[in-house]
């Protein structure tokens, strides 16, 4: 080491500087126990950080597990909240607009692209949940609102209650399908919100998700590349729709003809 008077430097062991004549010797010794403190903190810091990824991922289980063993009654309570308010809400809103104004089917379009977000978010945002029951779930409600809304207008106008022609499929399938990613939005979006005020570094992604993101070109979920996740989601989302209602509208259209 140098003085730190005159910058001269110092022989080991020397107390004095030879130049300026000072005590170096509570320098000497502050500095090596500062250099020596380094030393053992810089080997402490990965045992810390073990340690803490031990904790957490013990608290994850834990929360997992209690997550598990919630009873029958509060997962009926969810089911309730989550998918059959929206369900009801679906119904209604499709009767007032169909049955009850008659007037345009667009403003049907945009509530079951709208109404089933809020629930999906909440849903994820307020508590972990088990991804693969609620995705399940979404397809349920998708699937029950257009049944539903069929038969009410079947009981109203003695109508049939499966889709006649291309059109009526095609219109009955889009309406399932913005349903359905509406809620599933919902649910990543809250699941995401839900991740970022709990260590998003800790999320464990199933494979099947670890998968879906490698499709997508992203390597994890972040706050950072979430905007973009979301928009791809979306963009993939439509162009499956269109597809799927494309076909449906070809095989409908030329069944007949097979
Ligand atoms: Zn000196």
């Amino acid at each position: 080491m140098n003085c730190p008077y005159c910058l001269t430097e110092l022989q080991d062991q020397a107390l004095v500087c030879k130049v300026c004549s000072r005590d170096v010797s509570l320098i000497r010794t502050m500095t090596s126990k500062i250099a020596q403190l380094e030393k053992e903190l810089e080997a402490g810091i990965p045992a810390y950080e073990d340690r803490i990824a031990l904790l957490e991922g013990r608290l994850e289980k834990y929360q997992k597990e209690k997550e598990a063993a919630r009873g029958l009654t509060s997962n009926l309570i969810d089911l309730g909240i989550y998918l059959v308010i929206p369900l009801l809400l679906l119904l209604a809103a499709h009767s007032l607009v169909v049955v009850v104004y008659d007037t345009k089917l667009v403003y049907l379009r945009i509530i079951s692209i709208i109404l089933p977000f809020p629930f999906g978010y909440f849903l994820f945002k307020t508590r972990a949940r088990i991804l693969f029951p609620w995705f399940l779930a979404a397809l349920f409600l998708a699937i029950a609102s257009v049944i539903g809304m069929s038969a009410i207008v079947s009981l109203v106008d003695k109508t049939p209650i499966w889709p006649q022609n291309a059109l009526e499929w095609k219109e009955t399938l889009e309406f399932a399908a913005s349903i359905a990613f509406s809620f599933l939005t919902g649910m990543l979006v809250g699941g995401m919100s839900y991740a970022s005020l709990h260590r998003p570094k800790n999320i464990t992604l199933s494979p099947f998700l670890k998968k879906i993101l490698k499709l997508l070109g992203e390597e994890e979920i972040s706050r950072k590349n979430l905007p973009r996740l979301i928009k791809k989601i979306s963009d993939y989302g439509g162009i499956a729709i269109t597809v799927g209602t494309t076909a449906v509208s070809i095989y409908t259209g030329l069944k007949d003809f097979l």
